[in-house]
């Protein structure tokens, strides 16, 4: 009983590392890969300020806006998985998110709706409250594609088109998103927005 169980156990094992071994590594990207992006970004975002840490999340990818400068917390699997495009997609989707402002905006709509003094009090009791919560996911989703739309022009505007294969399969079913609001549009809407002429 206890070694079937560790049989399967085995299988599953193969089946979920499986799909990591399937891209072609010679295009994987690298911390180098972030360095070079943050520079070439710069480039075209005036007082452009990320650093980036590279650490096994929860999320692919997430964006944290401190006082000290924002922080991108991504996870090295997924770092593994773009090509140096992708990457620049990646960080620069992230980076949008603190140039819109979009963390300080979710947290005033959160005091709003839910009458609190501080986001954290309100993230706290909006949780409680599918219907209220479901309003800020609506904004959520709306600042995603937001991000989208400015990472596709910043790129467009270093001659980098985002609307390739490789730049959509690698934020296919992404959670790249904001970490107080979990939820995060679909793959087409997002697309829409990518390749949009
Ligand atoms: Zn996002």
């Amino acid at each position: 009983m206890r070694s079937a169980r560790v049989k399967a156990l085995g299988c599953l094992w193969i089946l979920c590392l499986g799909p990591l071994f399937s891209y072609p590594s010679a295009q994987a990207a690298s911390r180098t890969d972030i360095d070079h992006a943050i520079v070439q970004l710069g480039k075209t975002v005036p007082n452009m300020k990320l650093e980036v840490e590279l650490t096994k999340t929860w999320s692919r990818a997430y964006v944290s806006d401190r006082i000290e400068g924002a922080l991108l917390t991504m996870d090295p699997d997924f770092l593994n998985r773009l090509t140096p495009d992708g990457v620049l997609f990646v960080i620069a989707h992230e980076y949008a998110h603190v140039h819109l402002e979009h963390q300080k905006k979710l947290g005033l709509k959160a005091m709003e709706l839910a009458g609190m003094p501080t986001p954290d009090m309100a993230f706290d009791a909006i949780e409680r409250n599918p219907t209220t919560m479901e309003k800020l996911h609506a904004m959520n989703r709306q600042f995603e594609l937001d991000a989208d739309e400015a990472a596709t022009k910043w790129l467009a505007s270093l001659g980098v088109i985002a609307c390739t294969e490789d730049v959509l399969r690698s934020i296919d079913g992404a959670d790249m998103m904001m970490p107080v609001v979990p939820s995060h549009p679909g793959y087409y809407s997002r697309r829409e927005v990518i390749c949009r002429k």
